[in-house]
């Protein structure tokens, strides 16, 4: 157990590997969609592991995680730009503009669109800064540092406030996800090792 709660491998989650679909995912794959007979979770021939396979046609239905893009945008000065969500989950609380990955655009594609949308920043996504699994909820996120190039911030119903921090004046007790801590973690580590973060507050969820 490190530092900051998390386990060797960086995952983010308190689920056990190898535990199968999350129930909440698994409570939607009933039907096959290609002919709509009943899904069978059970042993297929020439896979390694058990699989959701229809009854009357033999397709199989894989269930992988969704790719999330979030994007730690720094502004000319260097400050990291957070927004204070406007929605649940972490309503009220501060995190990286982000979200689900399209399947027809490309991830700076994503993490351009998103960014804009929750901030009215344009910005140039640069590196990664880490990748994290979240086995609840099915889903593998990823943090990339942006330069904001253009834009102006904006209010929206997402972002109930968009505002550029110092590195040091990060906003821990208020931010809102596992994630946004982990990836705020590693962006110090990266840009600033001579600050240290605090320990994660237990207040913050996902
Ligand atoms: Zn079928």
């Amino acid at each position: 157990m490190t530092l900051d709660d998390r386990g060797p491998d960086g995952r983010s989650t308190d689920v056990e590997s190898g535990a199968g679909t999350p129930s909440w995912l698994a409570a939607s794959l009933n039907y096959c969609s290609n002919c709509g007979g009943e899904l069978q979770l059970g042993p297929v021939e020439g896979e390694e592991r058990h699989r959701l396979a229809c009854g009357s046609c033999g397709h199989i239905a894989y269930v992988n995680p969704r790719l999330v893009v979030t994007c730690l945008p720094l502004t000319r000065a260097g400050e990291l730009v957070l927004i204070r969500r406007g929605l649940e989950p972490g309503k009220g609380l501060w995190a990286q503009p982000g979200g689900f990955l399209e399947v027809d655009e490309t991830v700076t594609e994503g993490l351009i669109r998103e960014t804009f949308e929750e901030t009215g920043l344009v910005v140039a996504p640069g590196e990664i800064v880490g990748l994290y699994s979240r086995l609840e909820a099915a889903v593998v996120v990823l943090a990339v540092e942006a330069t904001v190039v253009d834009g102006s911030p904006r209010v929206t119903a997402e972002a109930l406030d968009v505002r550029a921090f110092r590195a040091e004046a990060i906003p821990w007790p208020q931010i809102a996800f596992k994630t946004t801590y982990w990836a705020l973690v590693d962006w110090l580590a990266l840009r600033h090792p001579e600050l240290r973060p605090p320990p994660r507050s237990r207040h913050i969820g996902r």
